[in-house]
């Protein structure tokens, strides 16, 4: 900048003295002055050029000029490109922060101070049905048409969540998001909303279990404690009394069934999956059914007054299951005691092994009642009975499928159940072959 300084003055000088002897003083001055005017038009000519060149998209290119102005031009250019460095960088971090949040399970949503959604999440657009391009910069209480959730953020405090109806509800099936504000930076905020509908499920179906226990412990120990009251307080004779006792004697059956199938639960839902070490011989196992099936039978027929179920045990296959002995027992068995208990008595209830392409089946087949097909995907639901009366009297607890269809899915296979009303019904058990073993010697 000095030298350019130096080189206008220089050539100022030499025009006005040029000017001087050729016309004096007016010489000198016009001279100066046609100096100092030709160099600043030049200036200006230059400066038009660079600022041309610095707004022309090819800037990448190396500055058409010498000496100080391609100096100038080289520095712009490397200012320029530390800038496109850092933008870049920053771009790039702001990309990941985005994903990060895109990642997240929760929703996420981010609001201006008028509360108009600058950015959400995906999670958060398919939980409040938005879309994030279309909806950007509208008012989310304009969008979000819940009368919870507008009483929510009209009020001051959001310390705590609250629960509306999320997108995905439907008639049948209800979707429950929880919602909280959180402020920050200035006038900002930002909405998280949170799927907690498999959580308020499990809450439910948690109180609904205690309901249900409750209910079948109340009802066997409300009988028991009149009976004793009875026994109390009326004098009865012998024959009287021991009636009593067995009336009192089958409800504590009853609930010690229950309790002993609420253990099994709570084992099956606590304990390890069944190794595939333990292995447990068909025949042990279908004699122990076998002779369990047949006194079972005769204690119905005995309390029934009819002829014993006609209960055909098929031959047992000379394999193996790898798993709990205690677990297959329970599944196998519920099945058998079921179709005796749900059977008129006299009739046919066949039991068998099949060796299938999907895996070895356990197959009883009653001609019973059958199931009408509503109940059919709900039978092996805690507590669910289709006929509560007849599960009652045969000492039934409401727990038998559940037991069985849990040691089923531990043990990698499956409970299946097809029934049709007035053809009785087929129940089966599927293991898969990775836990069949022919002969080990
Ligand atoms: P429960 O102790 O009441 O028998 P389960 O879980 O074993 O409980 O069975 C659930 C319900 O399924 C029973 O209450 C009964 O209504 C129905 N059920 C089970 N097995 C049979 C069957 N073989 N025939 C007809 N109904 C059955």
């Amino acid at each position: 900048m000095f030298f350019s300084l130096l080189e206008m003055l220089l050539l100022a000088g030499l025009a006005g003295t040029t000017g001087w002897f050729l016309g004096g003083a007016l010489g000198a001055f016009l001279g100066a002055f046609f100096a100092l005017f030709i160099y600043s038009s030049t200036l200006q000519w230059k400066l038009d050029r660079l600022e041309q060149w610095l707004s022309a998209p090819g800037l990448r290119q190396d500055p058409p000029w010498q000496g100080v102005w391609r100096e100038i031009a080289e520095r712009v250019q490397r200012l320029l490109r530390q800038q496109e460095r850092l933008a870049a960088v920053h771009q790039k971090q702001l990309q990941d922060f985005l994903q990060a949040i895109q990642a997240s399970p929760n929703g996420v949503i981010l609001l201006d101070e008028q509360a108009r959604i600058e950015w959400c999440n995906d999670t958060a657009a398919a939980h409040l049905g938005l879309d994030a391009k279309r909806d950007h910069l509208q008012h989310i209480v304009h969008l979000v048409r819940d009368p919870v959730f507008a009483r929510y953020f009209a009020q001051d405090n959001h310390a705590s969540e609250a629960v509306i109806a999320g997108r995905a509800s439907s008639a049948l099936n209800l979707q429950k998001l929880s919602v909280q504000l959180h402020a920050y930076g200035e006038g900002r905020s930002l909405l998280l909303t949170r799927d907690i509908t498999a959580v308020s499920q499990a809450d439910a179906m948690r109180r609904d279990f205690v309901a249900n226990v409750s209910h079948e412990i109340r009802t066997p120990l409300t009988v028991l404690s009149g009976f004793v009251e009875t026994l109390q307080s009326i004098p009865l004779g012998a024959d009287e009394t021991q009636h009593y006792l067995q009336l009192m004697s089958a409800q504590s059956d009853r609930m010690q069934s229950l309790v002993v199938d609420l253990l099994m639960l709570s084992q099956l839902e606590g304990s390890q999956l069944p190794s595939t070490q333990e292995k447990v011989s068909l025949a042990a196992l279908m004699l122990q059914v076998t002779t369990e099936g047949q006194a079972f039978s005769e204690w119905m027929a005995n309390k029934g007054e009819g002829p014993v179920h006609q209960l055909e045990f098929a031959s047992v296959p000379d394999l193996y299951l790898l798993g709990a002995r205690s677990e297959l027992l329970s599944a196998v068995s519920n099945l058998v005691s079921n179709a005796i208990r749900y059977t008129p008595l006299g009739e046919r209830i066949q039991i068998h092994w099949s060796s299938t392409p999907e895996g070895l089946m356990f197959i009883v087949k009653d001609s019973g009642p059958g199931i009408a097909a509503e109940h059919l995907p709900r039978l092996a639901e805690r507590f669910y009975r289709v006929d509560r009366s007849r599960s009652r009297e045969t000492g039934g607890t409401g727990l038998g499928l559940a037991i069985t269809k849990h040691v089923m899915q531990r043990h990698g296979g499956e409970l299946r159940i097809e029934s049709v009303v007035g053809q009785g019904s087929t129940f089966k058990l599927v293991f898969p072959q990775s836990r069949v073993v022919v002969d080990l010697g």
